[in-house]
């Protein structure tokens, strides 16, 4: 079986990295999509012991399945609004949602109405992503008319980068701009618009808290800059067997996969419905003790062909399993052969692998008496 192994104590350095970079700004964790594959539930307890106390997910599904799991002080935002009929789960998850449109805070304010007391939301604003949150004119709106808000206990407003992972690029004091005159009509509240590049491009985007997620994950936060984040994640696969095929032998579905030269073919136990991409078809590669294997034909279902003819014998034998994701091919490397991001890598991988967690140690864990 397949092994992913999740290191918690570089998921906790890589939030104290991010935490230092923006202080006396906060950095929260975003969760969303089962803690972007990996377990909400144990990323954020391990952020939580590393001094995190807002966690935002997408989905009031997803805040009802992570509050149990977190202590009262934590801040649970729900980015994507309120669907009709969810403001009694939200209420019971104690959650805080993301009001991103009218109807949103219409439903927000009258939840209160009906619970007898102010509900806390966040409201985003759209600041030029086009994506999600109030317009400038429904901003105005509100501006003209604070009743509006009547019932919500407004504790931040926010908005979210296009850009944030692209330094050079000017949408991102654009929209610096713009989110803080539209953030000014609003009343007082915390103020948030970085996502994990964000936090790297200096503290004008800071606000009051960043929302990292990508970059608590090992991925880099930004593009052509060397990666500060230390990596989470290792995926091996079992290798299955392996056979010496001659010159003009195809490979897998299709034959698609045929060299002019004698090859040596392992086949690995994962594949697409593993998660691994059949876009890496003929692309990328695994490591078999440390030397790479270029994926030989088609990603199957349940098995990829590799090429480790250059690997030893002798290693070969001596060695389980291949690397497809550790200290030789990171997420985001295995990303740009897929021709995606790092974090459809890690949020495509399914549930048919075992799961080992490094545990915090005793130095990463803040909860713990010193
Ligand atoms: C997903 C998301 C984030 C985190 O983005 P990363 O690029 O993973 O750091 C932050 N804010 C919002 C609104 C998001 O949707």
């Amino acid at each position: 079986m397949a092994l992913l192994t999740i290191d918690l104590n570089a998921l906790v350095a890589n939030y104290r990295t991010i935490a230092a970079t923006v202080a006396p700004a906060r950095a929260a964790g975003v969760v969303k999509a089962d803690g972007y594959g990996l377990g909400a539930g144990i990323v954020a307890d391990a952020l939580y012991r590393a001094g995190c106390r807002d966690f935002f997910v997408a989905l009031t599904g997803e805040a009802t399945a992570l509050r149990p799991t977190l202590p009262a002080d934590a801040r649970l935002f729900v980015l994507n609004g309120i669907a009709p009929g969810e403001e009694a789960a939200l209420i019971a998850a104690d959650a805080v949602p993301v009001l991103n449109c009218p109807a949103d805070i219409e439903r927000w304010a009258a939840a209160g109405r009906i619970a007898g007391r102010r509900l806390p939301a966040a409201v985003q604003v759209d600041s030029g992503m086009s994506r999600l949150g109030l317009a400038p004119d429904e901003v105005a709106a509100i501006a003209a008319d604070p009743t509006m808000l009547g019932g919500i206990e407004l504790v931040l407003v926010m908005s979210h980068l296009a850009c944030g992972d692209e330094p050079g690029s000017g949408a991102n004091a654009a929209q610096r701009a713009r989110f803080d005159e539209l953030a000014a009509m609003l009343p007082p509240a915390e103020r948030s618009l970085a996502n994990s590049g964000g936090s790297f491009l200096g503290g004008g985007f800071h606000g009051d808290l960043v929302r990292p997620g990508i970059a608590l994950y090992g991925g880099a936060p930004q593009d052509g800059r060397p990666n500060p984040m230390r990596p989470v994640v290792a995926l091996e696969a079992r290798i299955v067997q392996w056979r010496d095929v001659p010159a003009g032998t195809g490979v897998g579905y299709g034959l698609t996969s045929v060299a002019s030269h004698d090859r040596r073919i392992a086949t690995l136990s994962y594949g697409y419905a593993d998660g691994w991409p059949r876009m890496l078809s003929n692309r990328g590669a695994a490591y078999v003790a440390g030397v790479r294997a270029p994926i030989a034909g088609r990603v199957s279902m349940d098995s990829i062909c590799i090429d480790v003819t250059d690997v030893a014998v002798d290693l070969l034998v001596a060695t389980p399993n291949a690397e497809l994701i550790g200290p030789h091919q990171s997420i985001d490397a295995v990303a740009a052969d897929a021709g995606t991001i790092a974090y459809e890598i890690l949020t495509s991988l399914r549930h048919r692998h075992a799961r080992r967690i490094v545990a915090l140690t005793q130095q990463e864990d803040a909860t713990c008496g010193s």
